[in-house]
C-alpha cells in the first residue's frame, strides 16, 4: 500500500505501462498528480428516471436489468458494436455502444446496470448511443451522482481517468493542508482534502461550491503572495529621477509627422511625471490596436536617455522588436547623440550597424547603447546594463510581476527601474486594481484622427471569388493585404489551410501578377526580417503569414486582412490580426473566412459586429469557460488552473489575507507549511 502522495501511478490497481505512457501526457506521474487533477465541468446525472419517461436529448440515468446483450459487426466489418435491451418496471430500452466488443463478455443477462448519457431518437426509436454504464455499484462514480468531467487528450477515457482518481482519493488524508485553521475559519474555507476530494466526486452542489471556492482560494491567495510581496519590495527601493527634458521633448513632438491626440499627450505627461520621483514607476498603458501606443514609448525612451540614463523597449516576438528599432531609429533620427541598439536571439545591431553580440552587450555595459531594444533575450541573456533607469514592456504583461527581479540584478548600482507595461489587451480597471493593487493604470481611448471604421465581413465559401476579386481592386490601388492561414504546412486536419499550400494557391491563381511571399516561424530569422522589410517598403503586395505577425505589426498601408480558418482562432486574436490594418487613415477591410457551411458561429458574427476590444472582452467573458478572460494568454496575465480571473470579490478576499500573512513575520514562522509553499512558488517563479 502506497504511503506517499509521489507515489508512481503504475502502483495503482490496472495502471500498465502503456497506461502510464498517457497519463504522463496529461501531465500525471504521481498520486499527487491524480488528485490535483481537476475536472472542468460535470454532469448532473442524479436523478434516475423511468424508462417510460425517457425524453429524447436530456441527460438522463436509468436503473435497469439487463435483458439481452449481443456483439455485432457491421458489414464492411469495420465497425463492431454491441446491444443491450434493458428493463425496469415501467419498460424497455435499446442501448447502442461502437467498437467496445469486449462489452459483450463484461454485461450478461440478469446484470443491474445504471447507465447515464442522453437518448437518442431517430429510425431505430428511442436509444441511447455509447452512455456510459456501471455495474450494480454501491457508490457509483460515472453514473447516478454528479460526475465529473475531465479535460482529456490522447486517448485516455472519462471512464479510466474516474476510475484511477477515484483510487487515488484513497490517499487525500496525506495532504498537508498549507492554510492556517484562523484563516479558513475567517473566509470560510474547507479543508485541502475534503476540497479535493469533493471537486472530483460532489456529494451535493453546495459541497462542490464549497470545494471550487476553496481550491480558487488558493491558487488567488498564492498569487496574492508573491504580488504583495514584490509590491512591498518595490515600494521600499529606489530609482533614479529622470528630469523633464522641456526642450527636446517640445521638438520631438513639433518634428512628428502627425499630431499627438490629447490622449496621447496625457498620458506621455502621467509617464515624464512618474519619472521624476524616486520611487519606481509601475503603469500599465492600455490602448487599443492602432491607438499609438510606440510614440508614447519613444518619448519617454527619449527623455530618460536625454538624461544620459539607459533605457529598454522589450517586445513580445522577434518581428516585433526588429520593427520597433526602426521605429525609433526613425522618429529619433534628429538625436544624433543617442544611440540604438537592438537585441534578439539571433539578431543584433548598434545604430545602423548590424553586427555581433558581443559588440552589443559590450556597448550595453560601457554605457554606449542608450536606448536598448529587443525581445526577451534582454532579460534572459547574460547582459548587463550601465545604469538602466526605464525599462517600457510592449505586450507582455507578466513581466511586471516576475521578471523585474531578472532586471534589477542586471544594474549594479542597487536602484530599480521605473517600469512602463503596454497592451492592447482591454482589462478591466476592476481587475486589474484587484490583481495588483497600486498599479498605476493609464488608457488611450482616442485613436488618431481620420481613422475608419475597419469594414469587417464573414466570408462564406461562396463569396471567395468576388473576395480575391476586391482585394486585386484594392492592390491594384496601391494597398497591401496580410493573409493569414492557422498552419505552417498542410495537415490531415480537413480544410485548415497552411501558409505554405496557401501560398502556392494564390501566387499562381488569385494574385498571380503580384508579389506575393510567405512567413511563418520556423523561417530563419534573417529571412523573416528581409521579408518583413520588403513587406513595410511595399515590394510585397499580399502577405501570406500565419500568426507571427498577430501583435504589433504596423504597416500603415496595407488595408487588407484576410483571415482564413477564422473559427479556430480566439477573439482575442482576431482582434489583433484586425488591429493590424486600419493604420492609417485609409478605408481598411477585414475578411472573416470560415469553411463552416451552415451556421457561421455567434462569435463571428459579434466579433464583425463589434469593433470595439472591450466589447469584444466583455463578450468573451461571458462566454468562455472557466479560467478564460479575453486575451489573458497573449497578454501574459496570470493562468490559473481553477480560479476564474473575473472573480473579484474572491480574489479581494485572497488580498486581504495575503496582506494579513505577510503584515507579521510571526505569523508566518508559525506556519512551516505556508512558508514551505512560498518558497515553492519562488522557485517556481524564478524559472
Ligand atoms: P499601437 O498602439 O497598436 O502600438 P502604433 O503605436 O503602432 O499603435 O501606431 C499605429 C500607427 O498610428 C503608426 O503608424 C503610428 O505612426 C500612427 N500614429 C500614432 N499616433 C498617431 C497620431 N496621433 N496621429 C496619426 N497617426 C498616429
Ligand atoms: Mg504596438
Amino acid at each position: 500500500m502506497p504511503n506517499k502522495l509521489t507515489t508512481l501511478v503504475s502502483e495503482l490497481t490496472n495502471v500498465g505501462k502503456v497506461t502510464a505512457g498517457k497519463l504522463k501526457k496529461l501531465g500525471i506521474e504521481t498520486i499527487e498528480d491524480l488528485i490535483f487533477y481537476y475536472p472542468f465541468r460535470w454532469e448532473d446525472y442524479r436523478k434516475i428516471t423511468q424508462i417510460a419517461q425517457l425524453q429524447p436529448d436530456m441527460p438522463t440515468t436509468i436503473k435497469g436489468v439487463v435483458q439481452l446483450v449481443q456483439g455485432r459487426r457491421s458489414y464492411y466489418k469495420k465497425k463492431s458494436f454491441t446491444e443491450a435491451l434493458i428493463a425496469d418496471e415501467s419498460g424497455t430500452v435499446k442501448i447502442v455502444w461502437f467498437n467496445q466488443p469486449y462489452l459483450t463478455k463484461q454485461l450478461k443477462v440478469g446484470d443491474v446496470i445504471f447507465v447515464s448519457g442522453k437518448p437518442k431518437i431517430d429510425s431505430y426509436g428511442l436509444h441511447f448511443d455509447n452512455p456510459t454504464y456501471e455495474k450494480n455499484p454501491i457508490s457509483p462514480i460515472h453514473t447516478a451522482r454528479i460526475v465529473p468531467i475531465y479535460p482529456l487528450t490522447g486517448n485516455v477515457t472519462q471512464k479510466q481517468l474516474r476510475f484511477l482518481i477515484k483510487q487515488s482519493l484513497g490517499y487525500v488524508h496525506l495532504i498537508k493542508d498549507w492554510l492556517p485553521k484562523s484563516l479558513k475559519n475567517e473566509f470560510n474555507l474547507s479543508d485541502l482534502h475534503e476540497a479535493v476530494a469533493e471537486l472530483h466526486f460532489p456529494s451535493n452542489e453546495k459541497k462542490l461550491e464549497q470545494s471550487q471556492k476553496r481550491l480558487k482560494f488558493d491558487e488567488l491567495f498564492a498569487f496574492e503572495l508573491q504580488v504583495i510581496k514584490s509590491k512591498r519590495a518595490l515600494l521600499s527601493s529606489h530609482a533614479t529621477i529622470v528630469k523633464f527634458q522641456e526642450l527636446d521633448i517640445k521638438n520631438f513632438v513639433k518634428n512628428l509627422q502627425f499630431k499627438l491626440t490629447d490622449d496621447q499627450k496625457k498620458v506621455s505627461w502621467q509617464i515624464i511625471q512618474d519619472i521624476q520621483k524616486e520611487k519606481p514607476m509601475n503603469r500599465l498603458l492600455e490602448g487599443d490596436v492602432g491607438s499609438g501606443k510606440t510614440v508614447v514609448a519613444a518619448m519617454v525612451l527619449l527623455n530618460t536617455a536625454l538624461n544620459g540614463f539607459q533605457a529598454s523597449l522589450m517586445a513580445p516576438t522577434e518581428i516585433l522588436a526588429l520593427q520597433h528599432f526602426q521605429t525609433l531609429t526613425f522618429l529619433l533620427k534628429d538625436f544624433k547623440k543617442i544611440r540604438l541598439c537592438l537585441v534578439t536571439h539571433n539578431n543584433y545591431y548598434l545604430g545602423s550597424e548590424k553586427t555581433d553580440k558581443k559588440t552589443v552587450l559590450d556597448a550595453i555595459i560601457d554605457g554606449r547603447a542608450d536606448i536598448v531594444i529587443g525581445t526577451h533575450a534582454l532579460i534572459q541573456e547574460h547582459i548587463k546594463f550601465k545604469n538602466l533607469t526605464l525599462a517600457v514592456v510592449d505586450e507582455q504583461h507578466r513581466f511586471g510581476v516576475t521578471q523585474r527581479k531578472n532586471l534589477i540584478k542586471k544594474i549594479s548600482d542597487g536602484t530599480t527601474p521605473h517600469l512602463l507595461s503596454m497592451t492592447a489587451t482591454p482589462i478591466p480597471r476592476t481587475l486589474a486594481l484587484a490583481l495588483y493593487g497600486d498599479l498605476d493604470i493609464s488608457i488611450l481611448k482616442q485613436m488618431p484622427i481620420g481613422r475608419k471604421k475597419i469594414i469587417t465581413k464573414v466570408i462564406t465559401e461562396k463569396q471567395r471569388n468576388e473576395m480575391y476579386n476586391f482585394v486585386k481592386r484594392e492592390i491594384v490601388q496601391g494597398r497591401q493585404a496580410f493573409l493569414i492561414c492557422p498552419l505552417i504546412d498542410p495537415s490531415d486536419k480537413l480544410g485548415v489551410k497552411s501558409v505554405t499550400q496557401e501560398y502556392e494557391l494564390v501566387s499562381k491563381k488569385e494574385f498571380a501578377k503580384m508579389h506575393v511571399a510567405m512567413m511563418h516561424g520556423k523561417m530563419k530569422p534573417d529571412e523573416k526580417e528581409f521579408i518583413m522589410k520588403d513587406f513595410a517598403s511595399g515590394k510585397i503586395d499580399v502577405l501570406v503569414s500565419t500568426s507571427v505577425v498577430e501583435v504589433g505589426v504596423n504597416v500603415p498601408n496595407a488595408t487588407v486582412m484576410i483571415i482564413e480558418g477564422a473559427e479556430r482562432f480566439g477573439l482575442a486574436q482576431l482582434h489583433q490580426f484586425r488591429g493590424r490594418v486600419g493604420r492609417s487613415e485609409k478605408q481598411s477591410y477585414c475578411f472573416v473566412c470560415t469553411t463552416a457551411v451552415k451556421n457561421i458561429s455567434e462569435r463571428l458574427k459579434v466579433f464583425s459586429d463589434t469593433e470595439d476590444g472591450f466589447a469584444l472582452a466583455d463578450y468573451d467573458l461571458q462566454n468562455r469557460g472557466p479560467g478564460e478572460i479575453f486575451g489573458v494568454h497573449q497578454a501574459g496575465w496570470p493562468e490559473f488552473k481553477i480560479a476564474q480571473l473575473h472573480d473579484i470579490p474572491l480574489m479581494q478576499m485572497a488580498k486581504q489575507a495575503a496582506e494579513k500573512i505577510l503584515s507579521n513575520e510571526e505569523y508566518i514562522k508559525k506556519y512551516p507549511l505556508l512558508k514551505e509553499k512560498m518558497s515553492m512558488m519562488e522557485e517556481f517563479h524564478r524559472e
